[in-house]
């Protein structure tokens, strides 16, 4: 594992790298102890999954654009809560060849008068350029987000970068009008390319179009999936849910161990993804649902179905009450919990445990090195209520015998 202190020029005003002024080993270690802070007390954390070079890893790229003193296009990322614009040419943790790519967008924007959008006045056409790269494939999705659907010279504009990157396999124009701060909105028009890029993970192949999510780390990627596979342990006949499924990933790795997957997920570009990811990897005991991951446990728990496996990987703000009180409806026998937030992790889990639900392994994994994110599995497993014999021989004994034995009844209850 690399043992160097890794530095950047724009450390201080980017703020991206939270962790960078500490040597990598001791990143883990600032991890490994917060996990253990607020699960050591359930079951021993396994030693943290690190990166063996932690530097290039994020295949996703997001920039924004603005211009410089000289007049001339720059591109970067906002400041924290801010609209302050910090140059970036070179990021530790990006793809690098996306840095090619920004360069050449920057002088096209020059060269053809496209001017940046601005997030406050809301003019300008250019907001974003997202892109993303295969990390097994090569293949390199390129997304323009314009504040408007016209895009004065978009043939000119596609045709130059073609050239100059012959390496981008597609390009799409998203249009986001909308006064947010998300980066992409609901249209999109296809430049060039299939519209989405392909990449391999644990021996599948799976598609995903600019909308949908894909786990910015996929060395890592690897590890966390594989690690959630081993801790559900599953034979070939687990009726499992993979709730939060994006385009499918998990779920359709899962498939390979199992008797049939149900996945949910509600983006509607993610689950478009799955569907083709599913046929693309000859898993035929997978289906998909375009819904709220609440609202689907709710209606499963309903028409009484039951799950043996509920893989659940939602995002930072974690689960809600609907899906945790009708996943203890449904009462899988485990539950694989993967989670980009701990805490939210920690309130769910202690809505579970009310539920009957034990956390019975923890497995952190550094999927964002050098940030102070950190990513978490556990795995919950229900426990069994007891038989009807010994629940009969626990009750309350005659007054006579408790009342000579005290303590006993009080220490009894206390297990429950
Ligand atoms: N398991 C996937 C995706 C995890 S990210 C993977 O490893 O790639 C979390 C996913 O939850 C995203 O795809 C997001 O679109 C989806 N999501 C967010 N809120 C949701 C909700 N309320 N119901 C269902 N899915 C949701």
């Amino acid at each position: 594992m690399e043992m160097t202190r890794f530095s950047c020029p724009h450390a201080k005003q980017c703020g991206g790298c939270q962790l960078l002024q500490l040597p990598y080993p001791a990143q883990l270690e600032k991890k490994q102890r917060l996990v253990e802070e607020l699960f050591g007390q359930y079951t021993p954390v396994q030693p943290i999954l690190g990166m063996e070079h932690p530097v290039h890893y994020r295949n996703k790229i997001h920039a924004t654009f603005g211009k410089g003193r000289n007049g001339r296009v720059v591109s970067g990322l906002y400041q924290p809560s801010s609209h302050r614009l910090v140059p970036i040419e070179h990021c530790l943790l990006e793809d690098e060849a996306a840095a090619e790519i920004l360069a050449v967008v920057r002088q096209l924007m020059d060269q053809l008068h496209l001017p940046p959008y601005n997030d406050v006045t809301h003019t300008g056409l250019i907001r974003h350029l997202l892109i993303r790269r295969g990390y097994f494939s090569g293949q390199i999705l390129v997304a323009v987000v314009t504040g408007q659907a016209a895009f004065p010279a978009r043939k000119q504009f596609a045709e130059a970068l073609r050239k100059a990157c012959p390496q981008i396999t597609t390009l799409v124009q998203n249009i986001n009008p909308g006064r947010t701060s998300m980066v992409l909105g609901g249209q999109q028009r296809i430049l060039y390319g299939p519209g989405y890029i392909e990449d391999q993970l644990c021996g599948c192949t799976f598609r995903i179009s600019a909308a949908s999510f894909y786990q910015v780390n996929p060395i890592q990627t690897q590890k966390l999936y594989q690690a959630a596979l081993d801790m559900a342990g599953l034979t070939g006949a687990e009726r499992v849910i993979d709730a939060y499924c994006g385009t499918g990933t998990i779920g359709i790795l899962a498939a390979r161990q199992a008797g049939q997957v149900l996945g949910v997920e509600l983006n509607r570009a993610a689950v478009t993804d799955a569907i083709a990811n599913a046929r693309r990897n000859k898993a035929e005991n997978i289906r998909f649902v375009c819904q709220d991951a609440g609202q689907f446990m709710v209606e499963l728990a309903r028409q009484g179905q039951t799950a043996d496996l509920v893989l659940m990987d939602p995002p930072r703000a974690g689960s809600d009450q609907a899906f945790l009180s009708s996943l203890a409806v449904l009462g899988p026998k485990k539950v694989v919990y993967i989670s980009c937030n701990p805490l939210t992790q920690k309130r769910d889990v202690e809505y579970l445990a009310r539920k009957g639900y034990r956390v019975k392994a923890a497995q952190p994994v550094d999927l964002f090195p050098h940030t102070d994110h950190v990513e978490n599995i556990l795995l919950l497993v229900k426990q069994s209520p007891r038989p009807p014999r010994e629940r009969a021989a626990r009750r309350p004994q005659p007054r006579q015998k408790a009342d000579s034995r005290p303590g006993r009844r009080t220490q009894e209850k206390s297990k429950l």
